[in-house]
């Protein structure tokens, strides 16, 4: 997705050669249009896929989901990294090992919002070992819902997030998708330039 390909190149900073810090307009303040335009964009790839529901893991993905959902025209569903004490009831629950901070956390889905009618999308920020992603999914089948597909923002596409998904028998759409990282180097795969 060539608009926020042109962001990340303008604005994105590599920090080491693996991480990639998007602050400015995703991660900590929140460009709003660009986010509805993200969110066109899943439209366009996925309205053909029979989704009923957009998942998310807060807190990043929750922009691009909505706009995603709006879109759709279908409910956003919320990932939540602790367990709330007012989500008592039906819960289900996986471990998630966290790129970014090397350390790992929780992921929690009620009951009520999941069914397994359900035909999901699952939206997040980044992809980069595959964890968050697989853990998302890990829940959505503990409900008996279905993966229609994944979609993400930012693929590292020199990590192997995306093998360890299509290996698992998902659909992943990443709108920008990085080859390299260094110090003053951001490069995206060639084909998507
Ligand atoms: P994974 O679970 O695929 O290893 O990592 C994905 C999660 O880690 C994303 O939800 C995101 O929060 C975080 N993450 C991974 N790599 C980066 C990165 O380069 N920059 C930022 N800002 N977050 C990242």
């Amino acid at each position: 997705m060539k608009l926020l390909m042109d962001r990340i190149l303008s604005e994105g900073r590599a920090l080491s050669d693996s991480v990639l810090k998007v602050d400015g307009f995703l991660n900590h303040q929140v460009d709003a249009d660009l986010m509805q335009e993200v969110g066109r964009d899943f439209y366009e790839y996925f309205k053909d896929y029979g989704i009923t529901r957009v998942l998310t893991i807060e807190s990043s993905g929750i922009a691009p989901a909505v706009y995603t959902a709006q879109a759709l025209k279908v409910p956003m569903v919320i990932l939540k990294k602790q367990t709330s004490k007012i989500l008592n009831g039906d819960v289900y629950q996986t471990n998630i090992k966290s790129f970014t901070k090397g350390t790992s956390y929780e992921l929690t889905l009620s009951s009520n919002y999941i069914n397994k009618e359900d035909r999901v999308l699952i939206i997040d920020d980044f992809l980069a070992n595959g964890e968050a992603a697989t853990g998302a999914a890990r829940l959505v089948e503990m409900a008996g819902a279905t993966i229609a597909g994944i979609g993400i923002l930012i693929e590292k596409s020199f990590q192997n997030g995306r093998t360890k998904l299509e290996n698992a028998g998902y659909h992943v759409y990443s709108q920008a998708r990085i080859a390299r990282l260094g110090e003053g180097i951001i490069e995206f795969v060639e084909e998507d330039k």
